[in-house]
């Protein structure tokens, strides 16, 4: 019976079915005697016999409890303050459990996998059936793997809560598997973790310099590496931020070569020019908005619900969603050119500018004549772009630089619509020749606007200097740090500042970003672990805290 059915220190007296879905199995120990855990001397002597009734794991699809008759045992150690003591059965169960040490890992397990909710429904149809909060307590007893010590490691934070807190995850990269969660991204956190594993000689990180100064503290022997996939990801922000602002002179571009424009001569291609006072006004409500944007994004990040700011800043909702998730102040989408009540006037009034008439009342005086129903200040909007010289009621201080807002130029069909700048990023770094051919106009087409093109060579420079040097990549040590050096070179003096930036950053960062490009070290896997972690937080809908999930990372690794 007994290798039938393992059960061991016991021997089994018998098997019987108790229902449909259980087995009932009747053992006792068999061990001479037993040791007193406060003294350890051995006895024999029986003082009585009492039964537990354990859990085991299933059989045949069936529950299995145990009914074990267990004795226990005089201690005869006059020196003992102990009297008696219960039979131990060190291989079958702990004292005072209610379930085997087999059952209660298996149903650990379901719960590192499957977290408790999940994993007491799973386990019910195992026939191993407990509370998703006893499948918690398991998970906490596990023994945690002891890895072996690291030598190559990343570091990386992931939200607890996204916008609130954040933790830091640590991961051996040549084994491939997380080793910590570390409560929070600060330096001393990380330095001390660091410190208690002497062995680690690479570190490589993101470009927060919260942790090069951690691992300068705990680990100063240690290289660290700038992570490649970060550096391809700043780059890319540099790039959208910069297309952002430079958006809406980037709309105004035609469409690039090789794209029929289909002009008609004489009609517009955007709105007529407002006026400054508009002008003013328009931005006056923009900076509002900007304001509120801002609003909203503190309000939500200090942990606000959306329907609260939306009722305290008494915005819609939708508003508020829209802004709390927006990193910058959305660009308002170029909205279809409507007609004008002047449209029909244009031709008129160009043969009457080419005659060499600027007055904007007595052109509008003759519109009206022919029909015009519209107001002075349209004839004068539309002037205002074609004048030779200022108008005389310009106020002095304007006349010398070119009127405030968009100057739509040159005849020909309104420019199409362009990309998000988060899209034109992404676009913009990719190798030309693999991008399909419509991609490839909106690329050629933004070309020709001599800042972005030089922005958008720079990024694709580095994006390549930095693939070059990933899986895959053909790039020499050499050759990478040649590039780099060029790069920079060319960065410094660009004349665009959110370029110049960047590159003043990597070059404080020197050392880890030139080990990037010549050492093999990234972080590509720790995403991969963030991404895991993130799915195992969903699992717990939040209830569990930061030790759980730790187990259940370390344990799943
Ligand atoms: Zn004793």
């Amino acid at each position: 019976m007994n290798e039938l059915c393992p059960m061991p220190g016991c021997s089994i007296e018998r098997i019987t079915p108790d229902g449909p879905g259980y087995l009932h199995i009747a053992a006792h120990g068999t061990r001479p005697g037993g040791r007193c855990p406060d003294c350890g001397r051995a006895s024999r002597a029986v003082h009585s016999r009492y039964h537990r009734r354990p859990a085991d794991l299933p059989s045949l699809g069936r529950a299995v409890g145990v009914e074990l008759r267990v004795r226990r045992f005089y201690c005869r150690n006059a020196a003992c303050a102990r009297r008696t003591f219960a039979e131990r059965l060190p291989e079958l169960l702990a004292p005072r459990a209610r379930r085997t040490g087999r059952l209660a890992e298996a149903q650990g397990r379901v719960g590192v996998a499957l977290g408790g909710e999940a994993g007491a429904r799973l386990l019910q149809g195992l026939a191993m059936a407990t509370s998703a909060d006893t499948v918690l307590r398991l998970v906490r007893g596990l023994p945690l793997p002891e890895p072996e010590p690291p030598r190559a490691v990343g570091v990386d934070d992931w939200a607890l809560r996204k916008g609130r807190s954040y933790g830091t995850i640590l991961v051996d990269l040549e084994r491939r598997r997380a080793l910590d969660l570390l409560p929070d991204r600060t330096a001393t956190t990380l330095a001390e973790w660091l410190r208690c594993r002497p062995g680690i000689g690479v570190v490589a990180r993101d470009r927060s310099t919260e942790y090069a100064r951690g691992i300068a503290l705990g680990a100063p022997g240690a290289m660290q590496v700038a992570d490649r996939w970060h550096l391809l990801a700043n780059v890319r922000q540099v790039l959208e931020r910069w297309l952002a602002a430079a958006h809406a002179r980037l709309r105004r571009l035609p469409p690039g070569p090789g794209i029929p424009a289909d002009a008609r001569p004489g009609a517009r291609i955007g709105p007529f020019r407002r006026t400054r006072a508009e002008a003013a006004a328009r931005d006056g409500r923009r900076a509002r908005w900007v304001a509120l944007h801002e609003e909203v994004r503190r309000r939500h990040a200090a942990g606000e619900k959306l329907l609260a700011i939306a009722r305290a800043m008494g915005l819609a909702v939708g508003t508020v969603r829209k802004y709390a998730h927006a990193e910058s102040f959305p660009v308002p989408e170029t909205r279809p050119l409507r007609p004008s009540i002047l449209d029909p006037h244009l031709a008129r009034l160009e043969a009457r500018l080419a005659e060499g008439c600027e007055n904007g009342l007595a052109l509008w005086r003759e519109l009206r004549a022919a029909g015009f129903p519209g107001a002075a200040k349209q004839v004068h909007r539309w002037l205002a772009e074609r004048r030779t010289a200022p108008a005389r009621t310009t106020p002095r201080e304007w006349r010398a630089g070119p009127p405030a807002g968009p100057t739509p130029a040159g005849p020909g069909r309104r420019p199409p619509a362009l990309p998000s700048p988060a899209r034109l990023a992404w676009l913009l770094v990719q190798p030309p020749a693999e991008l399909p051919a419509a991609d490839a106009a909106v690329v050629t087409r933004l070309r020709q606007d001599r800042e972005a093109a030089s922005v958008a060579g720079l990024a694709r420079r580095f994006t390549e200097l930095v693939r070059g040097r990933g899986a895959g990549g053909k790039l020499g040590p050499d050759a990478a740090l040649a590039g780099l050096e060029a790069w920079l070179a060319d960065a410094r003096t660009s004349g665009v500042r959110a370029v110049e930036t960047f590159a003043a950053g990597l070059e404080q960062d020197g050392a880890a970003v030139r080990a990037a490009l010549t050492t093999p070290w990234s972080n590509g896997q720790t995403e991969g672990q963030v991404t895991r972690l993130k799915l195992l937080k969903r699992q717990m809908y939040g209830r569990a805290g930061l030790d759980l999930l730790r187990r259940r990372t370390l344990l799943a690794a």
